[in-house]
């Protein structure tokens, strides 16, 4: 069977088409600017590319065009619309009453929509999307995978804030967590590559533009970084992570910014970019400081002592790690980063043999020494085939 994996944001769409016999990607692509001018589709598919420019009013128009491509006559990977078997959408908040994965319909839709509030700008994008696929493919089963999911096993101790009790009762402030597919996709892989064993604790390093840490014990979320939203945890590429929240009224009255300008300047203009006043690009700024860029540097050493601080936190959360897995763009790819973290996690019995840190770029690698009592492993992520699995498993029951 073929699924369609839809991930749709408020001006963009990205595809992958899956053949679940093999779990080989078929094709896949973005659509961008949707409703906005200079329209387009890239669709990419055994080693080609083809582009579409066209106006696009809306999801409908797109997830229209994106199925045109897939089966297009010349640049096509299947003969009609038959041949997808079911559509997994990716959605990003499932606030407190998705645990799991969800074949969609109307009762499951207004859930989505009442989580809105706790994802204004993901949420209402990703309905677009499902709305737009059920207009197109009406009769083709869907299923919504939740980024927050994974992480509803954590315990009140670990997803409560010191808040007054009432704004968890009727506004569920708590923390969710996000990342949730790729965290558990990490986990369950870094699992078989250790082989099976009782009493896993896993710390997963997801680095990206957006990053996420979690607590992984015998497959259950302990903690994670991300919290009510993905500002929280970690140094990012424009967000800032934790910070004290004073600050934002403290910035508010000597500034007189409005709610909406702190949101911007926190989400968009901190991070990597806001300390290195460079770039949120991770490759950019270790660029700059190998070029003895002094302030790149310190951006480089805030990044990595704050993911060590949190490393050490969550094996304290577990009493112990077994595993520290690096995953997404800077955690597969750049080794330089993997090292900066892993110093000064001595005490924890972590030795990385620099040979195999350095040769691990985007692919599985266990780089810490033999006789590490911590492995230390590099596992790519894959969130899509995490969505095509549970889209396959509920459309077929
Ligand atoms: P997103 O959160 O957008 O999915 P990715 O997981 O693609 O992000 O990660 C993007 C980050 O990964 C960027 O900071 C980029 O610089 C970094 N990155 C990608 N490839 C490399 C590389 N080869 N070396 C260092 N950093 C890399």
């Amino acid at each position: 069977m073929n699924i369609l994996i839809i991930n749709a944001g408020s001006s963009s769409l990205k595809y992958q088409l899956i053949n679940m016999n093999d779990e080989s990607t078929v094709a896949k692509g973005n659509v961008e600017r949707i409703g906005i001018e200079g329209s387009n589709l890239v669709h990419k598919y055994s080693g080609q590319v083809y582009k579409v420019e066209q106006p696009l009013k809306d999801h409908t128009e797109a997830i229209r065009l994106v199925l045109d491509a897939l089966t297009d006559k010349d640049h096509g990977v299947i003969s009609s619309m038959d041949e997808i078997g079911a559509v997994g959408h990716r959605v990003v908040h499932g606030g407190e009453k998705f645990a799991g994965s969800h074949l969609i319909n109307e009762s499951v839709i207004s859930m989505i929509e009442e989580n809105i509030p706790l994802a204004p700008l993901h949420n209402p994008a990703n309905l677009m999307g499902i709305r737009a696929c059920q207009a197109v493919m009406p009769n083709t089963p869907m299923v919504a995978v939740f980024d927050t999911a994974f992480h509803m096993t954590m315990e009140k101790e670990a997803f409560l804030y010191a808040l007054p009790m009432d704004y968890y009762r009727r506004l569920k402030v708590r923390r969710y967590g996000f990342h949730g597919s790729s965290h558990r996709f990490v986990s369950q892989r870094t699992r078989e590559l250790l082989g099976e064993k009782d009493g896993e604790k896993l710390v997963i390093c997801h680095l990206g533009n957006g990053s996420s840490l979690s607590a992984v014990k015998d497959g259950k979320v302990v903690d994670t970084s991300m919290g009510l939203t993905p500002l929280e945890g970690v140094v990012m590429g424009t967000r800032c992570g934790t910070i004290d929240p004073a600050i934002i009224y403290y910035l508010m009255k000597q500034e007189n910014l409005t709610i909406e300008q702190v949101d911007n300047i926190l989400n968009k203009k901190s991070g990597l970019i806001g300390l290195s006043e460079l770039s949120s690009d991770m490759r950019d700024v270790r660029t700059a400081a190998e070029n003895g860029n002094e302030q790149a540097l310190t951006t480089l050493n805030i990044w990595a002592y704050g993911i060590r601080k949190l490393i050490g936190a969550y094996t304290a959360a577990m009493n112990g790690i077994t595993a520290l897995v690096f995953t997404a763009g800077i955690g597969e790819n750049d080794f330089t980063a993997r090292t900066r973290i892993c110093k000064g996690l001595e005490y924890l019995g972590i030795k990385i043999d620099e040979e195999k840190n350095r040769a691990a770029a985007g692919e599985e690698a266990v780089i810490s020494t033999p006789d590490s009592a911590v492995k230390v492993v590099v596992v790519p992520t894959n969130e899509e085939l995490i969505i095509a699995r549970d889209t396959l498993e509920l459309a077929s029951k």
